[in-house]
């Protein structure tokens, strides 16, 4: 199956795992401008779909919805980073891709922007 640029959320590069943890050899996360998750919170998602289905039974569900993809990214890069799972080895890299110029930027995380 063809997928699209904005089916792939997180590319892993796997390696293996040792005593040091979970080592891919490299970790990299990909958010988009205009996503649709940056259009609802989780809250009004869960209201959604409890009206829809007249069934709230399941509700909160966590949808993970953000308001701006670099920031996104950034706390996705930290949260891989911190995670006690993930070698420190691990080369943990994220980007935005512009739908509308096809350019892919790298975002830099706070440890790296504050160096
Ligand atoms: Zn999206």
């Amino acid at each position: 199956m063809m997928a699209s640029v904005t089916d792939a959320k997180k590319i892993t590069v796997f390696g293996g795992v040792s005593r040091k943890g979970i080592c891919p050899q490299l970790e990299a996360k990909l958010n988009h401008t205009g996503c649709g998750f940056t259009t609802f919170t989780d809250a009004e998602l869960n209201a959604k779909f409890s009206k829809l289905t007249g069934d709230a039974t399941p509700a909160p569900m966590r949808f993970f919805a953000f308001k701006d993809p670099e920031q996104q990214t950034k706390d996705q890069i930290e949260m891989v980073r911190s995670h006690p799972w993930i070698s420190k080895e691990v080369s943990v890299r994220g980007f935005i891709f512009d739908v509308n110029t096809g350019r892919l930027q790298e975002v830099m995380a706070l440890a790296e922007a504050a160096s």
